[in-house]
């Protein structure tokens, strides 16, 4: 067979041809914008020219700070079909830790959204390779700014050339993004995703059996496009020639919610926090969700009550997926088997509740105690992967020797495969609670306190106890209607009958919040510290 390069540029080239009416619709700072994807190809070699003028060469990195739309789409293709690294960047990390990214992956060109200007002037005399920043606007003049040299990204796109070629020889194995994802302590790390990885990961979200993303699909990504490239979304959606919905800054439930009914979406993607916030809004006013054929979760456990919620009470079917930074980001995905279609709605749901089987390209084994678990549903060991769109390593990062070793990468997270080969994750490594040699799963204890009608979120901590090591403690938020009229012994009773005595949290503590991190997961280890200060004050 023939080796021919899988590169970014032939995507987009495929949108331009074969799907030139095809629409991008995006929300931004100042309404609704509509762009066929001829106008939005045109405008990307516009910019991959531009980014040239100012002197971006192959191999350079050039930084995203920007929400969901056009132009954040544009710059997914022009960087990486240029020669260029798109490094897209979390907006919502601290200042510290993007200064220190910026600085890590040595950009040398930022685009940036005029909201996030202000976090930017704040640090960027710390940069020390940045020669040129790109206000995304939608107003005619720049805003005012101590950023130098600055430059508005429509004039540059009107001054440069659209007859612009990308290169024809780029290598498939050459870098195309990077993203920082996270440590639980020190500095982020970086994933550097390369053309070849990108283009088998679209595949697999376009497999019938993955996320089946296809032309047919009107697909609104709520996930960040700096978190994991929108989970690849945008790549897929482009190549393929879907329409996408992009909806922009500081959006809500309700503009979610809107955005689904009068685009008539039919794919969207994001975390649990937003699917509840959508759940609840869903609660308050009707709108019509019946164009929705799937709605993506991953990032954190989709408790049972959400798909529930989803699939029995508003009819819209529910698809829970997993994956990390470091694997592009899809690993498994919960498709029912065919056979498995005529069990009780009740064990579907519990099927669904599980992360899902590997999808194919992909290979995974799971270390226990005495080497590979068995698959029985109960046996626990940590989650090993390798494929095609797997990282090989950390960016410049010597913490890569901890999570890649004998060509696998250890993903950190504890889970049980049954004997169907789904997957279930049980904990980080670093969350399961050991209380008196045996590992409790928080995630178990949480999605069994949300599926209580009061619960609207739960989190299940470690906290130190003298006799038994560990205990868990359980951190919860009541819906508005229960507050005050829930207690912590009615809770306790809901769960006897579902877990061993000595699972059962010692304490439930109720919260008005439960801190997350910057893409919406529980912060496990400043709740942590939270209750274990709470109670040692109390003792
Ligand atoms: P990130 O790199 O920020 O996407 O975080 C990856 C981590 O999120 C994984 O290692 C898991 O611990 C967690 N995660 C992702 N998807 C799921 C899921 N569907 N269920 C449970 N945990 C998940």
């Amino acid at each position: 067979m023939m080796q021919t390069a899988l590169t970014l540029t032939q995507m987009i080239n495929r949108a331009e041809k074969y799907f030139p009416k095809k629409q991008v619709v995006s929300r931004t700072a100042s309404g609704i914008k509509r762009f066929t994807y001829k106008e939005i190809a045109e405008r990307t070699r516009r910019l991959a020219d531009g980014l040239e003028t100012l002197g971006v060469e192959r191999g350079d990195k050039v930084g995203t700070l920007a929400w969901n739309h056009h132009r954040h789409l544009e710059a997914y293709f022009a960087i990486p079909c240029s020669g260029a690294v798109l490094h897209t960047i979390n907006i919502r990390l601290s200042p510290q830790h993007i200064a220190y990214i910026v600085n890590h992956a040595e950009d040398k060109v930022l685009l940036i959204d005029s909201d996030i200007l202000p976090l930017i002037e704040k640090i960027h005399s710390e940069f020390t390779t940045v020669q040129a920043y790109i206000i995304m606007t939608d107003e005619e003049e720049l805003p005012e700014t101590t950023l130098e040299p600055v430059y508005h990204y429509e004039k540059l796109l009107a001054s440069a050339d659209d007859s612009y070629e990308y290169p024809d020889d780029l290598d498939e194995n050459a870098p195309a993004g990077m993203c920082y994802t996270s440590a639980t302590t020190g500095n982020p790390k970086g994933v550097v995703y390369s053309h070849r990885g990108i283009v088998l990961h679209s595949m697999a979200l376009g497999l019938v059996d993955g996320a089946g993303v296809s032309e047919k699909d009107i697909a609104l990504p709520v996930v960040p496009m700096f978190h994991v490239n929108a989970w690849g979304l945008p790549f897929a959606a482009v190549w393929f020639g879907t329409t996408l919905v992009m909806p922009g800054p500081y959006f809500t439930p309700k503009l979610i919610a809107e955005l689904i009914e009068q685009e008539k979406v039919t794919i969207t993607a994001g975390v649990p926090t937003i699917w509840l916030g959508l759940l609840k809004e869903l609660d308050e006013k009707t709108y019509d969700m019946s164009s929705l054929r799937a709605v993506l979760c991953g990032g954190a456990a989709a408790p049972r009550g959400i798909i529930h919620a989803f699939e029995k009470k508003h009819n819209i079917p529910f698809m829970h997926a997993y994956g990390l930074t470091e694997t592009s980001p899809l690993v498994v995905i919960s498709n029912l088997k065919s056979y498995q279609e005529q069990l009780s709605d009740d064990e579907k749901i519990n099927i669904k509740a599980m992360q899902g089987i590997l999808v194919p390209g992909l290979e995974m084994k799971v270390i226990g105690k005495d080497g590979e678990i068995k698959w029985d549903g109960a046996e626990m060991g940590e989650l090993a992967l390798r494929g095609p769109w797997i990282a090989s390593e950390y960016y410049k990062d010597e913490r890569t020797a901890e999570a890649f070793k004998d060509g696998w990468f250890y993903t950190g997270d504890v889970v049980t495969v049954d004997e169907e080969g789904f997957m279930k994750i049980v904990d980080r490594t670093k969350d399961l609670i050991k209380s008196g040699g045996e590992w409790i799963s928080s995630v178990d204890l949480e999605n069994a306190l949300m599926t209580h009608e009061a619960v609207f979120e739960a989190a299940v901590v470690a906290v130190p106890h003298e006799q038994w090591q560990e205990r868990p403690v359980a951190c919860v938020v009541l819906k508005d209607d229960y507050t005050g009229k829930t207690s912590a012994e009615e809770l306790l009773q809901f769960l006897e009958p579902q877990f061993a005595k000595w699972w059962l949290p010692d304490e439930i503590i109720f919260m008005k919040e439960i801190p997350k991190t910057s893409v919406g997961k529980f912060l496990k280890r400043t709740l942590r510290d939270h209750v274990q200060k709470d109670i040692l004050q109390r003792n």
